[in-house]
C-alpha cells in the first residue's frame, strides 16, 4: 500500500546538490546514479573494483601534492618515500618537468563554487582558480587518467560545462567585479601522461547561454523522475569497473570481460571518474 503511495513521485529531493560527478553518474547510467547519489548506498568493495580503488587512491594523493604545493609546503618527503615505481613519483616528476603555465595573480586550489539551479543547487569543487583580478578566471584541472581526449569530447563534458558556468555566475568575488564575463573564464586541463600538451578551453556568451539550457533541461529531467524511472544501463561493458554491479544481477560474464580492459578503464570514454569531486 505504501509503495503504490510513492509511486510516481519524484526520487530526488529539493535542494538535491548537483555536481559534474553525479551528472556524468547519470549518463553512464542512471540506475547507479539513483544507487550512489539518492539511495546512498556506500560505495561497495569488489574483488574486481580493487585495483581500480587503489588507482584512484593514487590519484587523489596526487591532487593534494598539487595543493600543497600552490600552498608552498614542501612535499619532496612525501615523493621521497615513495616507492620507486610509484606512479605518484611519476605524475610529479611530469609536473616538474611540464608544468602549467599559471597565470600570476591570486591562486584559490580546491576551491568550491556553487550557484542555484531552480530549487536545486550545482555545486563544483576545482582543483585550481588562477586569478587576473577584473581580466581573467583561469580554472586549472589536473588528469592523471590514461586517455588523452578529443577537444570536442572535452568541451562537451560535463566538468567543462559545470566549471565554466559556475566560474561566470558564482565566480564574481574572486574576478573583483560585480559579474564575470563569459569571455574573461577558460580552463586549462593538464595530464600527467601528457603533461607538455595542455588543453585550453576558452569560454563565449554564446556557450554560456547553451550550458544553461543544456544543465536546466537535464536537471529537470533527473528531478521528474521517480525512483523506478532511474533504470539500468544498456551496454554492460559500463558495468565491468562498477562497484554496484551485485545490486543489479548484471554478470561480470567472460563475453563481457572480454569488450572491457579493465586496468586501463572503458576504452571509448575518457576515464571522467579521475578522483571524485564529492562524496558526502
Ligand atoms: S552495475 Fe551496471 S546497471 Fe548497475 S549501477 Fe552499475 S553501471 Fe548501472
Amino acid at each position: 500500500m505504501m509503495r503504490e503511495a510513492f509511486a510516481g513521485l519524484a526520487a530526488v529531493q529539493a535542494p538535491f546538490v548537483f555536481t559534474q560527478s553525479n551528472l556524468q553518474d547519470f549518463d553512464r547510467c542512471p540506475r547507479r546514479f539513483y544507487l550512489r547519489w539518492i539511495a546512498r548506498i556506500e560505495w561497495p568493495q569488489t574483488a574486481l573494483s580493487r585495483d581500480h580503488e587503489m588507482d584512484l587512491l593514487h590519484r587523489s594523493r596526487f591532487h593534494r601534492l598539487v595543493q600543497q604545493w600552490l600552498l608552498n609546503i614542501s612535499v619532496s618527503h612525501i615523493i621521497e618515500s615513495e616507492p620507486a615505481d610509484s606512479p605518484l613519483r611519476l605524475w610529479w616528476q611530469a609536473f616538474l618537468d611540464h608544468p602549467p603555465s599559471l597565470p600570476a595573480g591570486p591562486r584559490f586550489p580546491e576551491v568550491e563554487l556553487a550557484a542555484p539551479m531552480g530549487e536545486h543547487v550545482l555545486l563544483a569543487r576545482m582543483d585550481l582558480l588562477a586569478v587576473e583580478p577584473r581580466r581573467r578566471l583561469t580554472i586549472f584541472d589536473w588528469k592523471t587518467g590514461l586517455f588523452y581526449p578529443q577537444l570536442d569530447q572535452l568541451r562537451e563534458s560535463w566538468q567543462t560545462v559545470v566549471y565554466r558556468y559556475l566560474a561566470v555566475e558564482a565566480g564574481a568575488p574572486y574576478f573583483g567585479e560585480p559579474a564575470v564575463p563569459a569571455d574573461a573564464v577558460e580552463m586549462i586541463y593538464w595530464f600527467s601522461e601528457y603533461p607538455a600538451t595542455p588543453l585550453i578551453l576558452p569560454y563565449s556568451a554564446e556557450e554560456h547561454a547553451s550550458a544553461k539550457e543544456r544543465l536546466r533541461e537535464r536537471i529537470a529531467h533527473i528531478a521528474s523522475l521517480p525512483a523506478d524511472g532511474f533504470t539500468p544501463c544498456e551496454d554492460e561493458r559500463t558495468c565491468v569497473l562498477c562497484p554496484y554491479w551485485g545490486y543489479c544481477g548484471r554478470s561480470k560474464s567472460e563475453e563481457v570481460l572480454a569488450g572491457a580492459d579493465i586496468t586501463a578503464g572503458q576504452a571509448d570514454e575518457w576515464d571522467w571518474s579521475d578522483i571524485p569531486e564529492f562524496e558526502y
